[in-house]
């Protein structure tokens, strides 16, 4: 059966990035990753790349950052009074979780930290191997709460 919308898809999946072929997210050694095709759950040419692919069938591509995690917000960069983490001592790189969602550091002064709200991904253009291991219905319930459930997906 091939892949369309609301078919739950179990796919096994390398992400790299296509300039270094370094892996930025597999899915190797753990269950296969189970969605349900149609509902935004996955990044949006994920979807439309595997539209039309069957069962057993192993594909890769690369998305422009528009496909992916979208561009780069410098918006989204900010820089912060060190004062405000109070005890949390930042260090360049770590990632942090406020009230306006998650951010990562990216510079720290005396006095400032500087704080990029945008995703890890965004603005980079990513490379995804997969292989489609089962493709089936979806139940009504399913459809119904909008994801996949079983083995990979939500599990209730
Ligand atoms: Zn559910």
């Amino acid at each position: 059966s091939e892949i369309t919308k609301n078919k739950v898809v179990r796919v096994h999946y390398t992400g790299t990035h296509p300039d270094s072929g370094e892996v930025f997210d597999s899915s190797e050694g753990k269950e296969p990753l189970a969605f349900l095709v149609g509902q935004k759950q996955m990044i949006p040419g994920f979807e439309r790349e595997l539209m039309g692919v069957t069962q057993g069938e192993k594909v890769e591509f690369t998305l422009p950052p528009q496909d992916a995690y979208g561009q780069h917000d410098s918006d989204k960069v900010q820089q912060i009074p060190l004062e405000t983490f109070g005890e949390i001592a930042p260090e360049v790189g770590m990632t942090l979780l406020s009230d306006l969602g998650p951010f990562i550091v990216t510079e720290i002064t005396d006095e400032s930290v500087t704080v990029d709200f945008n995703h890890a991904l965004a603005g980079k253009s990513l490379t995804f191997s997969v292989e489609v291991i089962e493709v089936r219905e979806a139940t009504d319930e399913e459809i119904s709460h909008g994801h996949a459930h079983g083995p990979g997906g939500v599990q209730h």
